[in-house]
């Protein structure tokens, strides 16, 4: 990325944001596989277990939060796409979840199509702004699960968006394809939405036994500065086996590292946003003690249900969640089995 570029990206500026109100995050990267899906979810879900009323809107045809999230596809009457396409409003196509304070716009196959659906339409960006305006006040953190892509669907999330949030995955090529990202949103923030801004670059798959995740993480901090989150989302086994439990990790094993790393997250967001936990966390125990965790709405469950020996099982929560780690440190030591 060259600096004279980033030089001209105002959604690159350090704005205080100590504003109440309805924040939405809108969570993307071109790229597949880099956590978009699993920060998503996971800090939704952490968000709504600090007390705030959360909503995941589901904008990926491949509907993996939704799955993420425990909904089955057979129960689904509404989705994104009515909302894309105005077809349903945003009462009609929210689904409960499991947690407390989380609900869930979930996405369907038909999701596909709509860019091509409304490239002949009016305003055919601000589709999703438009859908949004009835969420103001309801609830306080709204999330976009984007798809990997530019096309029309990320850009009607960048217009609805205030907020953005990149999760880089730490490896080799991470920062590449991310201009292309940052000229999108300085785009769509100079001609449909100037209130967008990054408010967060997300480490993700941090892995500290190899030197390229600490020289991605250098590399992007001297890029980003103090955009990028302290917090660091290790590689993490359970993160990857969550989805098909149709679980977040946050509530399927409380005390994992990604877990806890999606936890630490929350509280950093709620910092940077100026909101302060609605309740007090009490996590519940860990799986391995409790009873075996149901397979998702896709009928599977993979991995283990007991914790991995590797997991860190801190003694929670009789210790301060969040100074038992220095969030400045990658949580991880080791990576998983
Ligand atoms: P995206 O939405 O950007 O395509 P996902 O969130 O679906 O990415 O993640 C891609 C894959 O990587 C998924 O299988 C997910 O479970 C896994 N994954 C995500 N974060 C981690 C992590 N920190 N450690 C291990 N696996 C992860
Ligand atoms: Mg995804």
């Amino acid at each position: 990325m060259s600096t004279e570029s980033a030089k001209d990206w105002k959604l690159l500026e350090v704005r205080p944001i100590a504003v109440g109100g309805t924040r939405v995050i809108c969570v993307a990267n071109q790229k597949g596989g880099v956590a978009k899906t699993t920060t998503a979810v996971n800090l939704a879900a952490a968000l709504a277990l600090r007390g705030h009323e959360t909503l995941i809107i589901d904008v990926d045809p491949q509907s993996n939060a939704t799955t993420g999230v425990g909904i089955d596809h057979r129960t689904v009457e509404a989705s994104s796409y009515d909302l894309m396409v105005g077809s349903a409003g945003l009462d009609d196509c929210v689904m409960p979840t499991a947690i407390d304070h989380l609900a869930c716009v979930p996405a369907s196959l038909d999701l596909a199509g709509a860019e091509i659906e409304l490239v002949g339409s009016l305003a055919r960006e601000h589709k999703l702004a438009e859908a949004l305006a009835g969420a103001t006040g309801k609830y306080r953190f709204v999330f976009l699960d984007c798809p990997p892509s530019l096309g029309l669907i990320t850009i009607n999330a960048l217009v609805a968006a205030r907020d953005l949030i990149v999760p880089v995955q730490c490896e080799y090529y991470a920062l590449e394809g991310l201009g292309q990202l940052l000229n999108t949103a300085e785009r769509v923030r100079r001609s449909l939405n100037s209130d967008l801004r990054i408010s967060g670059v997300l480490l993700t798959m941090y892995d500290a036994r190899t030197k390229l995740s600490s020289q991605v993480s250098d590399e992007v901090r001297a890029h980003f500065g103090e955009l990028v989150f302290k917090t660091v989302v290790p590689r993490s086994v359970r993160l990857s086996e969550a989805p098909s439990f149709g679980e977040p990790v946050v509530t399927l094993d409380p005390t994992s590292r990604g877990s806890i790393s999606y936890k630490l997250l929350a509280a950093e967001v709620e910092t940077r946003y100026g909101h302060e936990a609605v309740i007090e966390e009490r996590p519940s125990a860990p799986l391995a003690s409790a009873a075996p965790a149901t397979p998702g709405p896709g009928g599977r469950g993979y991995g283990t249900q007991t914790a991995q020996p590797d997991d860190l099982h801190l003694d929670w929560p009789r210790t301060e969640p969040w100074t038992e780690i220095a969030v400045d440190e990658p949580v991880t030591t080791r990576r998983d089995s």
